[in-house]
């Protein structure tokens, strides 16, 4: 006999929710997955009236799945029909880049035109003269050893700032999963960092040390990475189809198993984890946000909690700093 959905009790089951101990048919699954993302917007007021909505698409489904969301809770009235959604990539220029390995540009031309949505790509060379690559070029030149996500990481975050005010965002939505969600509040515990939970959370937040003046809102954080993946597989979204090769080094890249092997044993523990986390970032969040001073980078004038900014650090380690300097002098980006 056929199991059936133990929501509907209609269809067949075809998918056992590990973190529930359900047994739901894909109707059902995606149904939870919209109303969950729904519900953590409306709960959390992670978009108001008004909002002009950046969605930072990278190509991978995370992305893509939020854009889509987006788009179809604006066209059902779950979110406010006067809420502006402008999507954007940035290509880091270094040869594995996710809008480069990303097969779905076409996707996002016919995602975006069906949700009335605006999309723009930048790069990293038309917003600071240099590449990911040219700076890794840099660094490895003079023997630095820095990370490639770390790169990304750093020129991104800024990347974003620069678009939000070009864009005049109110808020920049990103595609992170409960997974991702999870892999920081580990990462944090790892690193002994414990300042860094007082930005961590489910409301938008200015990140004062990471120069995150646009707020971030994460409207994915509470749904679980396979689910992301099964939503975007059933909706036709293209899934990236290799990986950028940096990644096997990144720390959560094997957290990503860890996490695997601990929810085999409690269905919830990145729930857990994840609630820990926000938890955590409640108690501290005043006692160190207040003490974090924002100060004017000496050398491009953005914002810092220290003297030098994190992007120039960075290029001067590379030997960019002047390039970069006269590039967002004469492009006027400061
Ligand atoms: Fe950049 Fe790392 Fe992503 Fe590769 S995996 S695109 S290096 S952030
Ligand atoms: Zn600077």
């Amino acid at each position: 006999m056929a199991i059936m959905c133990d929501r509907c009790g209609v269809r067949e089951a075809q998918y056992f929710r590990v973190s529930s101990g359900e047994r739901l048919c894909l109707n059902c699954l995606f149904s939870l997955i919209e109303d969950t993302v729904a519900r953590t917007i409306r709960r959390y007021r992670l978009i108001s009236s008004g909002d002009r909505i950046g969605i930072a698409i990278s190509g991978g489904k995370d992305s893509l799945v939020l854009t889509y969301l987006l788009g179809k809770l604006r066209k059902h009235g779950r979110i406010p029909k006067d809420v502006e959604l402008i999507a954007f990539s940035i290509d880091e220029g270094q040869p594995y880049s996710c809008v480069r390995r990303s097969n779905a540009s076409d996707f996002v031309s016919k995602l975006t035109g069906e949700f009335n949505i605006e999309y723009r790509l930048f790069t990293f060379k038309e917003l600071f003269g240099v590449t990911a690559f040219d700076v890794a070029q840099g660094l490895w030149g003079k023997g630095i050893n820095v990370h490639m996500c770390t790169i990304c990481g750093v020129l991104r975050r800024r990347a974003m700032n620069i678009i939000g005010r070009v864009l005049n965002l109110s808020k920049i939505a990103t595609g992170h999963n409960l997974d991702d969600e999870a892999q920081t509040v580990v990462l944090n515990v790892m690193g002994n960092d414990i300042k860094r939970f007082a930005w961590f959370g489910v409301t938008p937040s200015n990140d004062v040390a990471e120069e995150e003046f646009i707020p971030r809102i994460k409207p994915l954080r509470f749904i679980r990475e396979e689910e992301v993946a099964i939503y975007a597989y059933y909706h036709g979204i293209p899934l990236m189809t290799i990986e950028c090769p940096f990644v096997y080094n990144n720390p959560r890249f094997e957290l990503k198993f860890t996490l695997a092997r601990w929810e085999r044993d409690n269905p919830n523990v990145k729930y857990s984890i994840v609630s820990f986390g926000d938890q955590l970032s409640r108690i501290i969040n005043d006692k160190f946000r207040g003490q974090v001073k924002l100060n004017k980078c000496t050398y491009c004038g953005f914002p810092t909690s220290g003297s030098v900014c994190r992007v120039c650090e960075l290029l001067n380690q590379a030997g960019l700093l002047d390039k970069y300097l006269s590039h967002i002098r004469a492009a006027n980006i400061h």
